[in-house]
């Protein structure tokens, strides 16, 4: 029997509760796979060896760390899941904007509550990790698709193509063509693209594609009227740090 956990550090809990919704996949692999902890999910859990330990969050505190440091070197394979895990999520988006004693003081003024808190890192600072499954929340059929590969001894293969691959085979109308700022082409794709289909831009939750051009994508946000620092932080919400240093750009400059 194949021993899986699932743990939670800073989140939402969504990814988690994305597991669950894997309802018919998680009955076919009853026999297979023993859920040994997964305490959002079951009373009864043994914080014990693991085959495959699935974390969900990104380390945020003392007891994160810990947590995370034991649940690897108990873990044959360890599995990022989610954008919180992965990347720092969108509690990471200011991290080097300012001081954390700077940002705790603004949420909490001089009454900051006395609990050590870090910066939101993404697993791979604290811990190496096997695989990652970015999305806010990851997407279920990669969570199925990463359990039964791992159980047949195949490696998961996530080519990091953009969205607007995913996007075209929906035949989609694209958003940028309708002024609306998208950021599927720069955005890691598998989610098959629900947001655009809905005409909602992308909002990149899944990170950063391979080779993704910022610098294009600014220009054309510009030219819809997304300028400046706004756009660079509508970029960051999800990417946090693994959002390179963009040129500043100014209204004047983009018009010359
Ligand atoms: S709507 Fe967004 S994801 Fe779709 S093709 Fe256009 S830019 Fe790409
Ligand atoms: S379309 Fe973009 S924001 Fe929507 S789920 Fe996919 S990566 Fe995330």
């Amino acid at each position: 029997m194949v021993k899986v956990g699932v743990m939670g550090l800073t989140g939402c809990s969504g990814c988690q509760c994305e597991i669950l919704n894997c309802e018919d996949a998680i009955n076919r692999l009853i026999g297979r796979v023993e859920f040994s902890y997964f305490p959002l999910a079951q009373d009864s859990n043994g914080f014990s060896d693991f085959d495959i330990l699935f974390v969900e969050g990104s380390v945020s505190t003392e007891l994160d760390r810990e947590k995370l440091i034991e649940g690897r070197k108990r873990a044959k394979i360890l599995v990022a899941v989610g954008t919180c895990s992965c990347y720092g999520g969108v509690q990471s988006q200011r991290n080097d904007e300012a001081s954390l004693e700077e940002m705790l003081r603004a949420v909490y003024g001089e009454k900051r509550p006395e609990v050590r808190v870090f910066k939101p890192a993404p697993l791979s600072e604290v811990v190496e990790v096997d695989y990652e499954l970015p999305g806010c929340p990851m997407d279920k059929k990669q969570f199925v698709y990463t359990v039964a590969s791992l159980l047949n001894g195949v490696e998961p293969f996530f080519p990091k193509i953009p969205v607007c691959h995913e996007c075209k085979l929906s035949e989609n109308e694209c958003l940028l063509l309708n002024g609306i700022p998208c950021q599927g082409p720069v955005s890691f794709s598998g989610c098959g693209a629900p947001c655009t289909a809905q005409g909602v831009g992308c909002q990149g939750c899944r990170g950063n594609c391979d080779f993704p051009n910022f610098e294009e994508l600014l220009s054309i946000y510009d030219r819809l009227g997304l300028k400046g620092e706004d756009a660079v932080r509508f970029l960051k919400v999800f990417r946090g740090k693994t959002l390179p240093k963009l040129k500043e750009r100014s209204v004047d400059e983009k018009g010359a």
